[in-house]
């Protein structure tokens, strides 16, 4: 156990190491970030702060030396560097749930050794590869990227055969390759927050709803709608897989759902966008739930705080630097409405920037309230 005095590594700092170092503050636990040059919202809540590349090994020895166990707030860690971690201090993730995750190929072989569905698909390296796997496949597909997909890009829809050109010439631009996926027709697109103990312990977010727009996630709602039946198979592949992996710490599971049927579209094996609810609206949140799970504190059985919870992203639309965030005397009227921005210098199109969470009396009412306050924000100088 590491006990609330002792000191956290983050590998990343991004918004999610932010709101890791939260709770892991309150607790007691001195946060160490390592993160690139740059724009870093972690940095303003570390004690302190390695700014290098996530390639610099060096670095990761320096950040595992200064702290008691280490953890990282994105997939994309560079094999490497987790390595000189793990040689050093205990990381969670994993070096092997980081490679499994960090490969879309690795994660659906993973996946269909535990006997989990997920959407059809094949590895395509080749031309040869993407012309068999299409006439398999059909269309409407998609060609993903094997690695470094991220918010729906690295993916090109092949609609008809029309598309079929274009994506032969992509084949050969990525040297770690492809996969091919069948488009699925479902209804409902649902995550599952799991996380465990180095002791064993499992616990298990009831589902969260995702909407996305444009392949970034819109809106999150919980509790999820559909049918129980298939909430419970989401709930029970979440926990077969974090026990299959020996996950240590909290990992997310998204699925695609049509009925009562349950496929798993990727892993993400750290906090995650859908979860940001779960700092108002859950009895514990996924950030701190996570601080517990790698510092063998005891993990909580998590549940809503109110009759529903929603999340809405807040997106940048222009490119300028000093963001201001405007509308909040209107939106933050709505003692339901929480409103958080995670500091980022400069403001992109399409860049997350901060996001909205409401309760209320059910996920509808919930929903409502956080649109209704995300409609009236704005960013601006
Ligand atoms: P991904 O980056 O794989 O999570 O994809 C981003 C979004 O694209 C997903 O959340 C879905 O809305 C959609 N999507 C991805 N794969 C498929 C698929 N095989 N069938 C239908 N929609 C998909």
């Amino acid at each position: 156990m590491i006990l609330p005095g002792g000191a956290i590594g983050i590998l990343g700092g991004g918004q999610l190491g932010r709101m890791l170092a939260v709770p892991a503050r309150q607790l007691g636990y001195t946060v160490n970030v390592l993160a690139p040059l740059g724009d870093a919202p972690a940095l303003g809540l570390a004690d302190h702060a390695i700014r290098a590349s996530f390639e610099d090994q060096g670095a990761a020895r320096q950040l595992a030396a200064m702290s008691d166990v280490v953890t990282s707030e994105l997939e994309n860690v560079p094999a490497a560097t987790a390595r000189a971690v793990a040689e050093r201090r205990a990381l969670h993730p994993s070096v092997e749930l980081l490679a499994i995750t960090q490969d879309r190929n690795e994660e659906h072989a993973f996946l269909d050794g535990l006997g989990i569905s997920t959407a059809p698909g094949r590895p395509v390296h080749t031309v040869e590869e993407l012309e068999s796997a299409i006439s398999l496949l059909g269309y409407p597909s998609r060609l993903k990227s094997a690695r470094g997909g991220y918010d729906g890009g690295g993916q090109f829809r092949l609609r008809t055969p029309g598309a079929l050109d274009e994506a032969r010439r992509l084949v050969p631009t990525l040297r770690r390759g492809w996969r091919l996926e069948g488009e699925l027709r479902f209804e409902r697109e649902l995550s599952v927050l799991v996380a465990r103990s180095e002791a064993g312990e499992v616990v298990c977010y009831p589902p969260f709803e995702n909407e996305h727009r444009d392949g970034i996630l819109h809106v999150t709602t919980w509790p999820a709608s559909g049918s129980p039946r298939a909430h419970s198979r989401a709930l029970e592949i979440a926990r077969t897989i974090a026990e299959a992996s020996g996950l240590v710490g909290l990992m997310c599971v998204e699925c695609f759902v049509a009925g009562d049927e349950v496929r798993v579209n990727e892993l993400a094996p750290r906090v995650h966008n859908s979860g940001h609810l779960t700092i108002e609206g859950a009895s514990v949140s996924q950030f701190e739930t996570h601080i517990r799970a790698i510092c063998g504190l005891p993990l909580l059985t998590p549940e809503p705080v109110a009759g529903g919870v929603a999340m809405v992203n807040l997106l940048g639309s222009e490119d300028r630097k000093h963001v201001r965030l405007h509308g909040c005397d209107e939106a933050l009227r709505d003692p339901r409405v929480h409103v958080h921005l995670y500091g980022k210098d400069r403001e992109r199109p399409r860049r997350k920037m901060g996001h909205v969470t409401a309760t209320g009396v059910d996920a509808a009412d919930a929903r409502a309230r956080a649109e209704r306050a995300a409609a009236v924000l704005r960013f601006g100088g």
